[in-house]
């Protein structure tokens, strides 16, 4: 009985540290990354990347410290960063 209990322990402590793992992974994406910002035209981007536009879903990779561009495709205004 013991032993098992033991063994739901570390069974609980081994997922808990991977979903811990997970939102932090998350956390860093979401504020060092900024992946799922929001991004308009005219936006200088601190960090390169993978930019979709929110209207056709074209993806148009930049690089850090550039203007966003109107879309090419559809000449939306807003991107949501992706990569
Ligand atoms: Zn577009």
């Amino acid at each position: 009985m013991g032993r098992w209990k033991g063994l739901l322990w570390s069974l609980a402590g081994a997922s808990a540290a991977i979903v811990a793992g997970s939102f932090a992974k998350r956390k860093y994406e979401e504020t060092v990354l900024e992946i799922g910002h929001q991004f308009r035209t005219g936006q200088i981007v601190a960090r390169g990347g993978g930019y979709q536009c929110e209207r056709c879903g074209y993806v148009l990779a930049l690089a850090a410290n550039k203007k966003l561009p109107p879309c090419p495709k559809c000449s939306h205004s807003r991107y949501l960063k992706i990569s």
